[in-house]
Parts: structure tokens; sequence; C-alpha cells
């Protein structure tokens, strides 16, 4: 029999304070709701069987995005239509505004969150390479104190994360720079919109004088998690932007990947594809850099 809403459990905490009260009690089986949008897919699913809510979605603490010199924290409920209507985000996080724009379609974007796609922690999801690629820093939040987490760290294994039972995540953080840099988001899927990916590429590389100084590669749909490429990083970061390093890059890629295959997608589909664009969008950043 299917679970109906009327005979589900939900609590609606006044504050972020008063949450967090709540969450700190351990015999309950709390279930923090934000959007609901991939909550409401495993109710009809029959897989929160007993759970207690606890109505996140009105906690003022973890709405907005703020702004400083040197750094910009969203709440972790801001949803993709907030993000796509942020102009720092626009400007200085342009992978972050695509992957909100390309996160299902409007009911979606008004309703789904962040902080919701990273605990729900989907190797497919739209946001985390996006994150990885700007090295976020989660703040966990509950009724002992706060941390901040390197958002690399956070996943630890397939839908397996670093939260402690009674932890929210309360705020994303990026850190804003002047530097000059090459962003580049690809999703590849079965159609343009409303598709889960079968490839996730996401590129960021900054350069001052055609000397590399951050280098990130991060994928998505590739493993249990989403990935940064460490080993890109290690060998492109202070060398000369050559065509040389685009072969290099190329057969690290060759020897390291090995993605998974799955229902949307083979592994070997999903390599040459991620080849293919790797070296697409590197010779797009030779060429732009004048060489
Ligand atoms: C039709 C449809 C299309 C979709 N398309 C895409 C897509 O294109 N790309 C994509 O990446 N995703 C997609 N999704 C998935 C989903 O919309 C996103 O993952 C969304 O961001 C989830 O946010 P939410 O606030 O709705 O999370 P919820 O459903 O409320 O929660 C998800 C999980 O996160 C936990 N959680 C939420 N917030 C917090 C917090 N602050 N601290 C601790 N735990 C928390 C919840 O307890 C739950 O386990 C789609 C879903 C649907 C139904």
């Amino acid at each position: 029999m299917r679970n109906s809403t009327s005979t589900l459990s939900m609590t609606t905490p006044e504050d972020l304070s008063e949450a967090l009260q709540l969450l700190a009690d351990t015999d309950k089986k709390w279930i923090p709701f934000a959007g609901g949008t991939d909550l409401m897919v495993q109710l009809e699913s029959n897989l929160l069987d007993g759970a207690d809510f606890l109505n996140i979605w009105g906690l003022f603490e973890l709405q907005g995005i703020e702004e400083s010199d040197c750094e910009v924290v969203l709440g972790a409920l801001t949803t993709y239509s907030e993000i796509r209507s942020s102009e720092v985000i626009k400007s200085e996080f342009p992978l972050l505004y695509q992957a909100a724009g390309l996160t299902g379609a409007k009911a979606i974007q008004n309703r789904g969150t962040i902080g919701g796609n990273i605990v729900n922690a989907s190797p497919a999801a739209d946001t985390p390479p996006a994150l990885l690629c700007y090295d976020a820093e989660l703040l966990l939040s509950s009724s002992e104190g706060q941390r901040w987490v390197d958002y690399q760290d956070f996943h630890t294994g397939y839908k397996t994360h670093a939260l402690a039972p009674g932890e929210l995540i309360t705020h994303i953080k990026l850190r804003r720079g002047q530097e000059k840099k090459f962003n580049f988001y690809h999703k590849v899927g079965t159609r343009n919109a409303q598709a889960i990916s079968k490839v996730l590429f996401c590129l960021m590389v900054q350069v001052n004088n055609s000397r590399i100084e951050k280098f990130r590669l991060a994928l998505g749909s590739m493993a249990a998690t989403p990935i940064l490429m460490d080993s890109l990083r290690d060998a492109f970061e202070e060398q000369e932007f050559g065509s040389d390093l685009i072969e290099k890059g190329l057969s690290i890629l060759n020897e390291e990947l090995s993605p998974i295959d799955d229902i949307r997608s083979t592994g070997a589909y999903r390599k040459k594809v991620t080849l293919n664009l790797f070296k697409y969008y590197m010779e797009k950043i030779y060429v732009g850099l004048g060489q």
C-alpha cells in the first residue's frame, strides 16, 4: 500500500536552534525535509516508512546568498532559481550558475535546494562538480556546535557522507578572487532538458601569463561519488599552458579513468566522451590564450 501524506509525521521548528535541539534526540528517526524533491520520490516508493520528518524549509537562517569581499556564502536552502537570480554567482561562479540552469525544470528549480542536492549525494547530481571546482566548504551544525568541512572530503562513498547524526548543512562557502578563469560546464544526457547525466564535465582553469595557477577538473556520473581529478591538478599547476600539457592530460585520463556501467550508459562511452571534452575545452583555452 502506498504512503499517504496524511499518515506522515512532520515537525516544523521555529528556528535553527529548535531544529538542532530536536535533531539531538537520536531516538527519533529524523529526516530533514528541505524542498522535498528527492524525498517525495522516495516516499512514493515507500522507502521512508516510520520517518520523523523535520521541516527545515522555513528556517530563515539557512536562506539567502551573502557576499563579503573575500567570499560568497549560500544558505543550504538556496534554490536553483535563487542561484539563477544571483549576479555574483552568474559572474564569478558560472559553473554553479550553469549547473542550476540544467537541473530539472522550473518546478524543481523553484523548490529544490543546493543543500538537498549535496546530501542526497547522487553521483549524477549537477551542482557537485561545480562545487568541487570552486573548492567549496560546508558548514555543518548540530546542537553541539559547528564545523567547516572541505566539500572534497564530504562524500565518503555511494550515498554516504560526512554528516554526523544530528547535523545539518547550514551554509556553503565559495571563495572569491579577481583572477581570470576559464570555466566550462558540459552536461551530457539523452536530451537537453530534464535529463539525468551520463557524463558531467566541469573544468576550471586559472592562468596568469600562460602559467597555470589553478587547475580543477571535476566529473559527475563516472563513479560512486562526484570526483575531482587530483592527479591533473598536481601535474598541471605551476606549469606553462602548452599543447604538450593537453597530450599529457589525455594520457593521465586514459590511464586513470575507469567509469561505471549503469542503466544510463557504459563505462567505455563515458570515458571516450570525457577524453573528447577534455581535448575540446583545453584547445579552446589554448586558443584563448593566443598560443
Ligand atoms: C523531476 C525531477 C527532476 C530532477 N532533476 C534533477 C537534475 O536535473 N539534476 C539534479 O542534480 N537533481 C535533480 N533532481 C533531484 C533533486 O531535485 C535535487 O537533488 C534537489 O536539489 C534536492 O533538494 P531538496 O531541497 O528538494 O531536497 P530534499 O528532498 O528535501 O532532501 C534530500 C536529502 O537531503 C537531506 N537534506 C536536505 N537539506 C539538508 C540540509 N540542509 N542538511 C542536511 N540534510 C539535508 C534530506 O534529509 C534528504 O535526505 C530532480 C528531481 C526530480 C523529482
